[in-house]
């Protein structure tokens, strides 16, 4: 943990040679443990393709109205707000879409997203919905949220984005996501549907690239297929000043985690041969949005119908003042009976005292949970300042804590990767 949270790796910036590094080391720790490779092709390692994007210039919608000589012209940052590129430069048949009315989206169409009359506002989540649904761009109304930080959202688009890529290394094939001011909204709202739009997003070359899993294995000896995954990610959000060295350490966020999932390997490593297949994956790029978690939940080494359960381990650094002490909690809590069971089996483990934040859906683990596997994040976050910030050290790291939660674990969890049981969603429980 101390050379993961060292300036040596540069704060382990997602998609960076940093993180390239730290997934080596940890790698060759599950090597000296006794865990087997299981990423690509006899390696710990498995390289995720992901793209690099910048948008170089301003990008517009535009279209031509029946009978008129010129086209009509948005331009980011004044009558609308692109807040995600999505395909880049497109053109497709303008169609309405009302939410909840039912409409099945046309294939590369530029959708208008409303909101049913007396329907509160629409939100990115319905249009991230609807964009998965095959459109070119969805497009939809501003919100008061929005029209707050309409200058923040223009710059934003400008920074470079790192996105998962497609097998061939492309820029995935999703949709864009256009916001309108009110009155370009009401504009469009009276065309009819079929007009060609088009989305004109100038942007710089995209680089290919990687960011790491590392996934290591120890095979059960049951015959009947089951394993259990303990993952933590390895990426944090690197260098926060080339010019003064400084660097986003990210001792607690998440060097804890995969220091938690190596003590496990080195147990189980050197134990007898547990029942269950054991995984120990470490994702890349958590911190932009879990792509090393998708793409593992994309390309499981084993089919995840065999996946019993994932508990992911995400800052168990320093103890949370809202639980009892060494104790950690878990997120999701009330959705399944994992957490209950363990603790039924001796875990310092309770329910996540801070469901507000939706820790839940912010780790690895909510990849593998919206495919069904009970997957859940053990943490004992206590909401600290030193949260995403460059002071997030190992001088700050509450050992004796990690020690005695972890330690506290060992016995539970040697047991679940010895049981037959197959944690359950409770009803309504899976995402
Ligand atoms: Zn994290």
């Amino acid at each position: 943990m101390n050379f993961l949270a060292s300036d040596a790796l540069r704060g382990r910036g997602s998609a960076t040679p940093d993180e390239r590094v730290a997934a080596t080391y940890i790698a060759s720790e599950l090597e000296q443990y006794g865990v087997e490779p299981s990423g690509d092709k006899g390696q710990y390692l498995e390289a995720v393709p992901v793209i690099r994007r910048k948008i170089s210039k301003a990008p517009q919608l535009q279209f031509t109205l029946p009978g008129a000589s010129a086209p009509v012209e948005w331009t980011h940052g004044g009558d609308i707000v692109v807040m995600q590129v999505g395909r880049g430069s497109a053109s497709g048949p303008l169609q309405k879409v009302e939410v909840g009315a039912g409409n099945a989206v046309q294939k590369d169409a530029f959708v208008l997203l409303s909101a049913s009359p007396g329907q509160p506002a629409l939100t990115r989540a319905d249009a991230e919905k609807v964009a998965g649904q095959g459109a070119a761009v969805v497009m939809m109304a501003e919100t008061a949220r929005l029209r707050a930080r309409w200058k923040d959202a223009e710059q934003a688009l400008f920074s470079e984005k790192v996105e998962a890529a497609s097998a061939q290394g492309d820029a995935a094939d999703k949709a864009g996501i256009v916001v309108l001011s009110k009155s370009a909204f009401e504009q469009m709202l009276a065309l009819a549907d079929g007009l060609e739009i088009r989305l004109d997003a100038p942007e710089d070359a995209p680089q290919k690239t990687f960011t790491y899993n590392v996934i290591g294995k120890i095979k059960g000896t049951n015959p009947a297929p089951s394993a259990i995954v303990f993952g933590a990610h390895l990426d944090h959000l690197g260098v926060a000043s080339e010019a003064d060295g400084t660097f986003y350490s990210g001792a607690d966020d998440d060097a804890s985690g995969v220091a938690a999932v190596l003590e496990l390997a080195r147990v189980l490593g050197r134990g007898p041969k547990p029942k269950r297949t054991v995984l120990f994956a470490l994702f890349g790029s958590e911190e932009l949005g879990g792509l090393g978690s998708t793409y593992f939940a994309e390309h499981p080494p084993v089919p995840l119908s065999q996946i019993a359960a994932e508990l992911e381990f995400e800052m168990i650094g320093r103890p949370d003042p809202a639980v009892p002490a060494d104790t950690l909690w878990l997120t999701g809590w009330p959705r399944s009976n994992l957490g209950p069971t363990l603790k039924a089996h001796g875990a310092k483990l309770t329910g996540d005292p801070h469901p507000e934040q939706n820790f839940f859906r912010r780790s690895d683990n909510y990849w593998l949970a919206e495919r069904g596997v009970v997957a859940e994040t053990i943490s004992s976050y206590g909401l600290h300042a030193d949260y995403h910030q460059v002071t997030d050290k190992v001088d700050k790291i509450d050992f004796k804590h990690m020690d005695r939660a972890i330690g506290s674990l060992l016995g539970p969890l040697q047991w679940l990767v010895n049981a037959s049981i197959r944690p359950k969603w409770n009803p309504g429980g899976q995402p």
